[in-house]
């Protein structure tokens, strides 16, 4: 798989760029992504329609062993999804939130005060106020199957197994 890895000139990692042939191979990188998170995390994922979020979610949330992949499906009208492993872990999709009105009403004020993992699509469509430490991620179509799929703030290098 291609990968590419953004650096400052100190070394410091900036983001690690991913192409994704088949929704297999973006679930696999979801469940990658999980292997290295810890609650409190806001997980914010960006880009178009279609690009995968729903599809990389289900590899984090199977690999945080809090649903099955099949279990985990699209929040778009119910907006917020909850699943449960060691902690809580929060999906939702604010494609269909229009006002900061709509926003305070899904909950996600109670997310935060519970030290869960929150894995927001849509995510470009609000600003969020939090100290939480933040993994973004950005998914586009980059022809047929194809995904480009870009992690900041997560080192996904030096797997130590
Ligand atoms: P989003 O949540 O960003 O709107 P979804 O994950 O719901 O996107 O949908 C992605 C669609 O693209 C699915 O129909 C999936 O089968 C298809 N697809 C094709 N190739 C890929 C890939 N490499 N990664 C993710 N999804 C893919
Ligand atoms: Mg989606």
């Amino acid at each position: 798989m291609p990968k590419n890895v953004l650096m400052t000139r100190d070394g410091k990692m900036l983001a690690t760029e991913f192409i994704t042939h088949s929704d297999e191979e973006t679930i696999e990188k979801g469940r990658e992504i999980a292997a290295k998170l810890s609650a409190p995390v806001l997980v914010l994922l960006t880009g178009d329609l279609g690009a995968g979020k729903t599809t990389l979610t289900k590899g984090i949330v199977s690999g945080l062993g809090a649903a099955r992949e099949e279990d985990v499906t699209s929040p778009t009208f119910t907006l917020v999804h909850q699943y449960q492993n060691h902690g809580k872990v929060y999906h939702a999709d604010l494609y269909r939130v229009e006002t900061f009105h709509d926003l305070e009403s899904l909950g996600l004020e109670d997310a935060l005060s519970e030290k869960a993992i929150v894995i927001i699509e849509w995510s470009e469509r609000f600003t969020f106020r939090s100290d939480w430490p933040r993994v973004e991620i950005h998914l586009e179509h980059a022809g047929g199957d194809a995904r480009r799929i870009t992690v900041s703030g997560l080192n996904l290098e030096n797997n130590a197994e």
